[in-house]
């Protein structure tokens, strides 16, 4: 082929489309779909993907592609239309679909460089002239050292410079020189026998090799293993009885544990029901969408086991998707045991260049099941048999960037191609979900009752008004402390969760209520203990805590709410034998400390685990007896649809925690709200209840599942130009979508201000609306000229989880 077509990497309205480069003569048997290029665009080199090659292009002068970064595609086939797909379906540009399914460290770096834009060299200020004298492009990390910005910014505006981004080259791939034998083990003997007798080090490698009859061996191991130097070794490669070769290595994250194995258990009768479908639909080759609904312990993930053994047994290859928090050890065992090296995995504790070693493993075809969070619905598997999606109604499936997309409509999409099932599981499906399977549209496949046949834990909700009114001021209820109590003297272990989302410790001022807020943003900072910073969590600005009320000079300026650090400390005051362990964010920042802190609760080295929620799944521990949580209600009052349903997911799973095992557990739930109906509902563990109730609600209010919901959220510095250009894009929707579809807005958004820019939303809510894609497009392409030049942006998410 002479030609490519080829998406390139600037991610902008004009730029969405396929640009045509010349294949240089060389590469043009060489160069297929999928993989990257480096190409010419204007002035710079960027980095693209190449789509589809061809013989002939309606353009002419066309220039040549530059390199080749691929040697193999990084997208197969499928891929490249799965990219086109998602484009049309979340709005988003073509490369930033692209760019999505590949694992972060292969996104290209840029470098700056400036380029001379003047032909008379003299127009330059003179320290500058030497440095174009050869090249009309130069690497500003080159030129920063000695030359002022500020003389290179004068040089911009005068236009005689201008910065370009050129594509920066770098290999992921680590590397190890290996040293190989080039000689049989037989002429090496012959040779040993021969070989000088004061060439120790020599002979020493030589029979390293023979008494441990390998072929090669590192470089690095041979010197210690052998007691060599490089120095004799490069000897004996001179006489070319070895030769030194560069081999890929991955960096395993998991290969110095060791994974017991385990084998299928024999499934009870429910299960055996459940997987039945599931492996008609492995075996023969159609696609289903099945939601396997069942309690935390009713054997949900041994079915996806079995029903993988399945998949590598017909030669295919599974998807598993788990939300990030729950890819504890203790789930990634689960699969590593059953299926070894088989298993790649995929999760954002990972250094980006292990990720993408993972990902190395799934594109050679060396590992046949990957399990992993959101991203890994793109794993290029070529043959896949089945994908599966755990805790489905988990929102970290969303993407709240550009692709918004979402993992299940992908993993639907994947598997109509493959002609494979998909699992959606969970104890408390989406009621997306939920009455999508009562449609039929899903096939609904129940487990009523825990494998142990143990009933769930017992749950008591406490009104912390009461205790408050009874005098008791601090965070946690009599009873509650009384239960810890018990399971102290006991010896056995409790989980304390709070329940942190929509909740942050703010500070104010206790004589005029001022609350410390944002200057660029309209939200309160948060308090950090650590240094007495203020941070804003949007914009990432920090100052310092104050001794006095910036308003009124008040000494009394404290911090209010709730941190995990402050309920650690009111806990130690009232329980001080008591060991805890506490996982929030700032205890597991480093890479493993997650990990680390659960092994040792694990080992008992603790009595209580006090944390967010990212203790509130998967965790198994046997001696966990007791699950408090401190406020239940937190979430409530979030301007947020879902926030019931969250509620009552958040409350089901982490009572889940308590008594799996032998011991039987116990639930207390602290709420200021005891008669809400999630709470109620969650307490009774009645899923179906609550189904009912929310639905009504839903259709009461024209929410998801009854309407679909577009969200559109304009920004701009001036509050003027928000609201206008809001207003403008509410006008034309009314004049182009359907009578029953409902606008609402322009409203400002929940938070009005990030970063200094205005934020007005506005929504539709719709059944049916053949056009709405096309009638979006029209309208960014209407606002272009403005989002090009006056900053404006208007961003558009089709599936809209949170409305902040
Ligand atoms: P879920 O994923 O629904 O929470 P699991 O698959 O983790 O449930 O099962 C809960 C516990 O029961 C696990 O310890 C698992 O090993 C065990 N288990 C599952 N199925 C069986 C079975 N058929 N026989 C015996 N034990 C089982
Ligand atoms: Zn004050
Ligand atoms: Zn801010």
């Amino acid at each position: 082929m002479k030609y490519a077509s080829v998406i390139v990497d600037v991610p902008a309205k004009q730029t969405d489309r396929a640009f045509d480069y010349k294949i240089p003569e060389e590469w043009q048997e060489l160069l297929i779909p999928g993989m990257r290029v480096i190409v010419p665009f204007g002035p710079r080199k960027v980095q693209g993907f190449v789509i589809e090659t061809k013989d002939q292009s309606d353009w002419n002068r066309l220039k040549p592609i530059a390199e080749i970064v691929d040697l193999t595609p990084c997208l197969t086939p499928e891929l490249l239309e799965l990219g086109q797909w998602l484009t049309e379906k979340t709005l988003c540009f073509k490369i930033s679909a692209f760019q999505a399914m590949l694992p972060a460290a292969m996104k290209a770096k840029y470098e700056k460089g400036l380029r001379l834009l003047t032909d008379d060299l003299k127009n330059l200020t003179e320290i500058l002239q030497p440095y174009f004298q050869k090249n009309d492009q130069v690497k500003l990390t080159d030129i920063e050292q000695t030359v002022p910005l500020r003389i290179i910014q004068k040089e911009i505006e005068k236009s005689y410079l201008e910065v370009i981004y050129n594509v920066k080259q770098k290999t992921n791939k680590k590397t190890v020189k290996v040293i190989k034998r080039n000689q049989s083990i037989l002429q090496l003997t012959e040779l040993f026998k021969q070989f000088p007798a004061n060439a120790r080090k020599q002979l020493d490698i030589i029979n390293y090799f023979i008494s441990n009859q390998i072929n090669e061996i590192p470089l690095h191991d041979l010197l210690i293993e052998a007691n060599s130097s490089y120095a004799s070794v490069k000897a004996l490669i001179k006489k070319e009885i070895f030769v030194e070769e560069i081999k890929e290595v991955y960096r395993d994250p998991y290969q110095d544990r060791d994974f017991k194995k385990t084998n299928a258990l024999l499934l009870n009768n429910e299960q055996q029901q459940a997987i039945a479908p599931i492996l008609d639909s492995i075996r023969e080759t159609f696609h289903d969408v099945f939601l396997l609904y069942g309690v935390t312990g009713s054997g949900k993930t041994e079915i996806y086991l079995q029903s993988i053994e399945e998949v590598i047994r017909k030669g295919k290859e599974a998807i598993v998707l788990v939300p990030e928090i729950s890819l504890t050890p203790q789930m990634v065992n689960r699969f590593k045991g059953r299926f070894g090296a088989k298993v790649a995995v995929l999760h954002s504790g990972l250094s980006s260049g292990e990720k993408y070693d993972e990902w190395r493993k799934i594109q050679r075809k060396e590992v046949q099941v990957v399990v992993g969070a959101r991203s890994a619905i793109f794993a290029p598997f070529e043959n896949l048999g089945m994908i599966i999606i755990d805790e489905e109604h988990e929102s970290s499936y969303k993407q709240e960037e550009n692709p918004r997309y979402h993992a299940r409509d992908v993993a639907i999409y994947r598997a109509q191609i493959h002609k494979c099932p998909v699992v959606l599981g969970s104890a408390t499906p989406t009621l997306e979900s939920f009455a999508r399977s009562k449609k039929d549209v899903y096939k609904l496949l129940s487990l009523k009752e825990r494998v142990n046949k143990r009933s769930m834990p017992r749950v008591d909700i406490i009104d912390m008004r009461e205790e408050l009114r009874s005098g008791n001021r601090t965070m946690f209820s009599n009873v509650l402390i009384e239960k810890l109590t018990e399971r102290l003297e006991k010896g056995e272990q409790s989980v304390l969760l709070l329940n942190k989302r929509g909740y942050s410790s703010f500070v104010m001022c206790r004589d005029c209520g001022f609350v410390i807020q944002c200057p660029h943003c309209d939200i309160s900072l948060t308090y950090h203990r650590h240094g007495q910073q203020l941070k804003c969590h949007y914009c990432g600005h920090e100052e310092q805590m104050p001794n006095v009320c910036p308003e009124c000079q008040s000494e009394h300026i404290r911090f209010f709410g709730t941190g995990t650090q402050r309920v650690e400390e009111e806990l130690v005051k009232v329980l001080p034998q008591s060991r805890i362990i506490r996982m929030d964010v700032d205890t597991t920042g480093m890479k493993g400390s997650h990990e680390k802190l659960l092994t040792k609760f694990g080992q008992k080295e603790a009595d209580i685990l006090l944390g967010t929620q990212m203790i509130a799944k998967g965790l198994d521990f046997p001696d966990v007896t007791l699950v408090g949580v401190l406020t239940a209600d937190t979430m409530l009052n979030l301007p947020d649809f879902r926030a019931s349903e969250k509620t009552f997911q958040l409350l089901t799973q982490v009572s889940g925690r308590a008594g799996r095992h032998e011991l039987p557990g116990e639930v207390i739930i602290q709420t200021y709200a005891p008669e809400h109906y999630s709470i109620q509902l969650a307490s009774h563990y009645d899923y179906d209840l609550f189904f009912e109730r929310e639905m009504q609600l839903r259709k009461n209010h024209a929410y998801p599942p009854y309407y679909y919901l577009a969200l559109l959220t304009v920004s701009h510095p001036e509050i003027t130009k928000v609201v206008s250009v809001t207003e403008k894009i509410v006008q034309f929707l009314r004049w182009n979508v359907e009578n029953e579809t409902k606008i609402l807005g322009p409203v400002a958004c929940p938070i009005p201000r990030i970063k200094d820019r205005y934020r007005y939303q506005c929504m539709v809510k719709y059944k049916r609306e053949k056009n709405l894609n096309e009638t979006l497009r029209k309208i960014m392409e209407h606002f272009q000229p403005e989002i090009n030049s006056e900053d404006l942006t208007i961003a558009i998410d089709l599936s809209p989880n949170t409305m902040m």
